[in-house]
C-alpha cells in the first residue's frame, strides 16, 4: 500500500535489533486518517469473508482494528495483556513472547466475547517473528472461532512470522512488506523506489 509505504519512508526511524519506530503515526502519536485508510484496505480485501468480529492485542492494534471494524460493522475485541496466568476463570488465554520488550506476557480474552459463531480477522500492527497473530490464533481455537485471516500493517518478511502464519493455512494480507534494513534504510519487497 503506497500511501503506508510513503509515510514509513518519511518518518520511520530504523533502530538497533531490527525495530522499526514509527511513534510518529502508529505507535505512540497516530494518524486518525492513515488509521482509517488502512481500515479501508483491510475491509476491501476481506469483505467476500463474512467477517463477524476484529480481533487484536493490545495496545498498538487497536488503532488499525477499531478502523477496521468501523467499517466492516463489526465489533472490535482486544486480548489484554496480563503478568499473571493464573486467575483465568471465564478467560481464554495465550503465552505470547514480546519482540520488542523481549518479555513473556499471557494474552487472554473473556469468553463471552468471542465464539464458535464468529469468523475473525486478526489486525496487527506488525509482523515480526509471528508470537502475537500465533497468540491471537491459539485464542481463536481455544474458543472454537473460525478465522477468516490475518491483516497486518508493517509486515518485516524477512522474519520467519509471515512463514509461519502461512504454513498454518492461514490467509495473511499485509499493507506494508519490507524485505531489509540494510544500510539503515528501509527496504520494501518488490518496490523499485528502494
Ligand atoms: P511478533 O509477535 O510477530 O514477533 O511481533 C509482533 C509484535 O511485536 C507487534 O505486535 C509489535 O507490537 C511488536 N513489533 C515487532 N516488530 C516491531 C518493530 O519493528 N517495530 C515496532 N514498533 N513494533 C514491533
Amino acid at each position: 500500500m503506497k500511501l503506508l509505504e510513503d509515510r514509513i519512508r518519511e518518518d520511520g526511524v530504523v533502530l538497533a535489533g531490527d525495530v522499526l519506530k514509527v511513534n510518529q503515526f502508529l505507535n505512540h502519536q497516530i494518524d486518525p486518517a492513515l488509521m482509517y485508510a488502512l481500515g479501508q484496505e483491510f475491509s476491501r480485501l476481506y469483505k467476500e469473508e463474512k467477517v463477524t468480529k476484529i480481533l487484536t492485542v493490545e495496545s498498538s492494534g487497536i488503532a488499525p482494528a477499531i478502523m477496521t471494524g468501523l467499517l466492516m460493522h463489526v465489533p472490535v475485541v482486544f486480548a489484554k495483556k496480563q503478568k499473571s496466568s493464573t486467575l483465568n476463570g471465564g478467560l481464554y488465554t495465550a503465552k505470547v513472547y514480546s519482540y520488542t520488550k523481549q518479555v513473556e506476557n499471557t494474552i487472554a480474552v473473556d469468553t463471552k466475547f468471542l465464539n464458535a459463531a464468529d469468523n475473525v480477522l486478526i489486525v496487527d500492527d506488525f509482523l515480526a517473528n509471528g508470537q502475537a497473530v500465533t497468540g491471537l490464533l491459539d485464542i481463536c481455537k481455544l474458543a472454537h472461532a473460525q478465522v477468516a485471516g490475518v491483516g497486518i500493517a508493517i509486515e518485516k518478511s524477512f522474519q520467519k512470522g509471515a512463514d509461519l502464519i502461512r504454513d498454518r493455512g492461514v490467509r495473511l494480507e499485509s499493507l506494508a512488506r519490507i524485505s531489509s534494513f540494510e544500510g539503515n534504510k528501509v527496504h520494501f519487497v518488490g518496490s523499485t523506489e528502494n
